[in-house]
């Protein structure tokens, strides 16, 4: 997986695995290679131990809306997970890693998150990382729409709390003007 400069990639693969954790060390590195990571050191319970611990210190970031917090909880990851970025062409192409060669994959996912989740924030917007606004619904996204204004971790979300506004808007008596229903249209 390659850092693209908004950290898209890394951003997204901390979501699917802070929402869905993974229950064993194999199935986490199944889903590192799926989403494009080439795993340089055979992976252990220890990586996965690693990754649990960061993906709790991300869900903090996450539950952090106020910016200078969020920024500052983002450094603190930065500063015990990052090197000094260095080129490497290991799987192919040049791109950057901001860690030293050959670390565990809990070190390497570490560092991939931090560094990722910061170019997003800073990239895209320090307010593009929450959970879906429907209360029951605890997925975390991170907002790459183009308004920066997505609410819900899904469409099946968004539709869930239109349908939910709509009953709670004739309860309180808002009735919806139906004007081309019958005895609204036009003469003749
Ligand atoms: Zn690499
Ligand atoms: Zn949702």
């Amino acid at each position: 997986m390659h850092l693209n400069p908004y950290g898209e990639d890394a951003v997204n693969l901390a979501a699917d695995l802070a929402n869905r954790r993974p229950a064993t060390h194999e199935e986490l590195a199944e889903r590192c290679r799926a989403a494009g990571m080439v795993l340089e050191t055979p992976v252990t319970p220890q990586d996965l131990e690693r990754v649990h611990a960061v993906l709790d210190a991300w869900e903090k970031v996450v539950d952090t809306p106020g910016e200078h917090e969020r920024a500052e909880l983002v450094n603190r990851m930065l500063a015990e997970s990052a090197a000094y970025p260095r080129m490497t062409d290991h799987a192919g192409g040049w791109h950057l890693h901001y860690r030293d060669g050959r670390q565990p994959l809990g070190a390497v996912l570490f560092s991939l998150i931090s560094v990722g989740t910061a170019l997003h924030l800073v990239g895209r917007g320090v307010h593009r990382l929450r959970r879906c606004a429907v209360t029951e619904c605890t997925m975390i996204f991170a907002d790459t729409s183009r308004t920066g204004r997505q609410r819900y971790c899904s469409q099946r979300c968004a539709n869930r709390d239109a349908v939910r506004r709509h009953r709670a808007g004739h309860r309180a008596g808002h009735r919806t003007d139906h004007r081309d229903g019958p005895g609204g249209g036009r003469p003749g």
